[in-house]
């Protein structure tokens, strides 16, 4: 029949593995940690193990499956699917995943870096259904995305395009995970929201919630604490998350300059702080951009939630 697809999602602590029917319904799925201190070949023959597991469970076989999605984290080569040591798999040194699995299911095997893929899930199931252009950026503890153009992935020549988070913003701003200083990133990510609240509090700036939500202990404060105390009307926290908004939104005004897009759509921390932080995001990009392409950008949190992992491997061969 060959009706169904199967996405293997590769995280750094968890693996999950769906089959779904070609419309993009999951049909059935297998999660399991992802044990990557043990090396490629170990976490190969688990998603192997995990992907027959699915099959069964959706009471399909092998034959009954025309492709298989895998969305993991880059560096990777599309074409080859060759996985160059992603910092978050440990040994993936050049491992060539997709030859491997194709080697064992004979069938077609498409790899594409997490980022992307879910960009690609948000085009074709989320909020970027019905436009042509749609950019995608993660916000939790790094700030990545994909940019899907007239339909397509943008690659760049090397499959390094959509690093939007690494855009140097202040040039003498704080170290990102780069090596490189003041990349958006640095000054947005959640690890970088609560690294502000933090010297903000220790400079004891004024009295905040913040502290109080993270039990009096300034080296636990989270990206969450700010945001929930923002939610509380903390003015410190406000004005974190209005900081916050004026970078994003001015990341976000060079990439509609640059690419035009119909929509951009934000994930993480963005979703759960809602308006708080999208309406001072869309007031800097409508500052910030040429008048033609801020006007005809539309900005909003980005729609799959919690199966946006699941249906970015699957976007990826349906
Ligand atoms: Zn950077």
């Amino acid at each position: 029949m060959e009706n169904f697809v199967v996405g293997i999602d590769i995280g750094g602590t968890k693996l999950a593995t769906v089959v779904a029917d070609v419309s993009g319904r999951i049909i059935s799925k297998v999660r399991e940690p992802t044990h990557a201190n043990k090396g490629p070949e170990y976490v190969l023959q688990l998603l192997v193990d995990m992907v027959y597991q699915t099959i069964k469970q959706a009471e399909l076989e092998l034959k009954d499956i025309s492709a298989i999605g895998v969305s993991c984290g880059g560096p990777l080569d599309t074409k080859t699917g060759i996985v160059y040591s992603p910092p978050n798999l440990p040994g993936w040194v050049a491992f060539p995943l997709k030859e491997k699995l194709e080697f064992e299911f004979r069938i077609p095997v498409k790899i594409e870096n997490d980022a992307n893929a879910c960009a690609l899930a948000e085009y074709r199931f989320g909020g970027g259904r019905g436009y042509k252009s749609v950019l995608y950026m993660t916000m939790s503890t790094g700030i990545g995305g994909g940019i899907v153009l007239n339909g397509q992935v943008y690659h760049g020549v090397n499959d390094s395009a959509g690093e939007v988070g690494h855009q140097i913003l202040l040039p003498d701003g704080p170290l990102c995970g780069c090596g490189k200083r003041g990349c958006l990133e640095s000054l947005c990510s959640g690890p970088a929201i609560a690294r502000r609240a933090k010297e903000a509090i220790q400079a004891a700036v004024s009295q905040s919630v913040i502290l109080n939500l993270a039990d009096g202990e300034v080296d636990a404060v989270k990206s969450e604490h700010v945001l929930l105390a923002a939610k509380k009307g903390d003015t410190l926290a406000l004005e974190l998350i209005d900081e916050t908004a004026y970078y994003m939104g001015w990341g976000i005004a060079n990439l509609v300059n640059i690419l035009n897009p119909d929509i951009v759509l934000l994930g993480t921390i963005a979703i759960a702080a809602g308006d708080l932080l999208l309406e001072p995001i869309r007031k800097t990009v409508s500052s910030f951009a040429m008048t033609r392409p801020a006007e005809a950008v539309t900005i909003m949190p980005a729609q799959l939630g919690e199966s946006l992992g699941d249906l970015a491997a699957v976007s990826l061969v349906v």
